[in-house]
């Protein structure tokens, strides 16, 4: 049967030969055993089930939650010859109809499908009653409540082991920390999957984390070495998304704006330009990027910090799935660190949900800030144990200086001690620095011990001590309090002077910022 495989390979997909575990995964397939397909974006998951799909008797399910892609992945099957056809929301009546007689007729042999739309009950009696190859279940990763794309109607899918007895079943995904590894397994009750674990490396992505100051004009310098190029520029807020994509677009760049509160035709066409235009630089909330199969987008910009480190892998992954150079870049600062913060603590999920976020939050902020192989963390975040460095991220080419900051730490935390640990950073700096506002005088911290002995440090590097300490567990922000800064217990041998502390130096980020306030 593999021969049979690799004749569709060639001849079908016109390809010479399988990519890291295709064959193996196909195989399994084929010996009609279930699987867990863990392989980065771009690592070609789609042959893994639709060439058993092809070789094994009967019609191929795929079950999918990108409706928007449906249509584009069944056209480029049927440019293939393969009889492929979708049932979704998008379909009217007589569409959904002459599919469902083709299933009915044994016409097709792949059918991409939405979860809600298999699950009802009349489809799946269709659909038991033909000879079904395959089950593909694709962004397997929407089935885990603690991932990032949770999407209820996947928590029903375990049904398919008993609807189709004996049909295997294959859940891909490109999201893979030993949890959602578990929980994808456990929740779609696969029957003793063999598991696949590609590398995560993306060689060919460059990562740069930058320290935020003017994020705009960041952007724009960055962006210079890209001109005429495609990529994406990931911002947290509709209205962020549409302000940059209508200033970048005054400057010359070919920005378009994407987000869930755009028309719907309007989004279409912005998606349907950033795929067949050159050049064309997205601006984008996370609504956009699932699934989008383009080869040659040059780089990812985030200018607000993701949620988490798979969510920042899985939004870098769409730059350079052809191979070439390509570079992920993103500016974090302080404020992003108090939002995302008061973001899980104002949403309505349980506690134990939120410690679990907080703790995602944590390890980003940790990679953004160290001071080894950016790269070599990420992997071993993902479990691969014995990467090495890279030699192709900003901490390799250009390794931070580390600054003894015991001291400043010490004045830092005496002082956030003594205003009563109620206020943001930018008052806790405003007093370290002795700068008279209103708020200092309001509070009188002008006459505290404090006020002024950090004067000889900038709010830049102020800020930059903070985010690391709270980085390193001996500050906390507290969302209750408004965003408050607080020591926590660690930071007590940080004040007796029983610890030393070694910062990164924050250096050329930021200049632009600096300058702007003192001219
Ligand atoms: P994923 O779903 O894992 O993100 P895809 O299945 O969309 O990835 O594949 C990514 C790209 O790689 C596609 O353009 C696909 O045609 C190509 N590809 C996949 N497998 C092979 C192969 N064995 N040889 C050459 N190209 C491949
Ligand atoms: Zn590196």
């Amino acid at each position: 049967m593999i021969d049979r495989a690799e004749d569709i390979l060639k001849h079908t997909f016109g390809y010479t030969h399988f990519r890291g575990s295709q064959k193996s995964v196909i195989e399994t397939a084929l010996a009609g055993q279930d699987a867990l397909v863990l392989m980065p974006t771009g690592g070609g998951k789609s042959l893994c089930y639709q060439i058993p799909g092809l070789v094994r008797d009967g019609m191929a399910i795929v079950v999918s939650p990108l409706i928007a892609l449906m249509q584009d992945q069944v056209a480029a099957l049927q440019q293939l010859g393969i009889r492929a056809a979708y049932l979704n929301s998008t379909l009217s009546r007589e569409e959904a109809g002459a599919t469902l007689r083709a299933i009915h007729d044994h016409e097709l042999d792949v059918l991409y499908i939405a979860p809600e739309r298999l699950l009802q009950d009349a489809t799946l009696d269709r659909l038991c009653s033909v000879p079904v190859s395959l089950i593909a279940i694709d962004e397997a990763h929407c089935v885990s409540q603690w991932g990032h794309d949770f999407r209820a109607d996947y928590l029903g899918l375990n049904v398919l082991r008993y609807a189709f007895p004996g049909v295997p079943r294959l859940a891909l995904t490109a999201t893979a920390d030993e949890r959602s590894r578990e929980e994808i397994m456990m929740r779609l009750d696969l029957c003793e999957p063999k598991v696949f674990v590609s590398s995560f490396d993306r060689p060919n992505i460059r990562y740069i984390v930058k320290e935020k100051g003017e994020a705009k004009s960041q952007l724009l310098s960055f962006l210079q070495d890209y001109k005429q190029q495609a990529g994406i520029v990931y911002c947290m807020s509709r209205s962020r998304v549409d302000g940059i994509a209508a200033w970048l677009s005054q400057r010359g760049y070919k920005a378009l704006p994407y987000h869930a509160g755009l028309p719907g035709e309007e989004r279409q066409e912005n998606q349907r330009r950033f795929l067949r235009e050159e050049g064309i630089v997205m601006v984008a909330t996370i609504a956009f990027g699932m699934g989008i199969d383009k080869p040659d987008v040059r780089f990812v910009a985030h200018l607000d910090l993701p949620k988490s480190i798979e969510a920042y892998y899985q939004e870098t992954g769409r730059a350079g799935r052809d191979g070439q150079p390509s570079v992920a870049w993103m500016v974090y600062g302080l404020q992003d660190v108090v939002r995302i913060g008061k973001m899980v603590q104002d949403s309505n999920a349980d506690e134990q949900f939120k410690r679990m976020e907080r703790g995602k939050i944590d390890s980003l902020l940790a990679w953004c800030e160290a001071t080894t192989c950016r790269r070599r963390a990420l992997l071993r975040y993902f479990g691969e144990a014995d990467a090495e460095v890279c030699g192709n991220c900003d901490v390799c080419l250009n390794p931070p200086k580390t600054w003894n900051a015991t001291e400043a730490a010490q004045k830092l935390l005496s002082n956030i001690y003594r205003t009563g640990q109620r206020f943001g950073s930018g008052h806790v700096i405003d007093v370290l620095r002795g700068k008279e506002t209103a708020k200092v005088k309001q509070f009188g911290h002008h006459s505290l011990s404090t006020y002024g002995i950090g004067a000889d440090v900038s709010d830049q590097q102020w800020r930059s001590v903070i985010r690391q300490l709270i980085v390193q567990g001996y500050l906390l922000v507290n969302e209750q309090l408004y965003g408050a800064i607080q020591l926590t217990e660690k930071a007590r041998a940080l004040l007796r002077g029983d610890v030393s502390l070694f910062l990164r130096q924050d250096s050329a980020a930021a200049k632009p910022a600096r300058a702007k306030r003192t001219p």
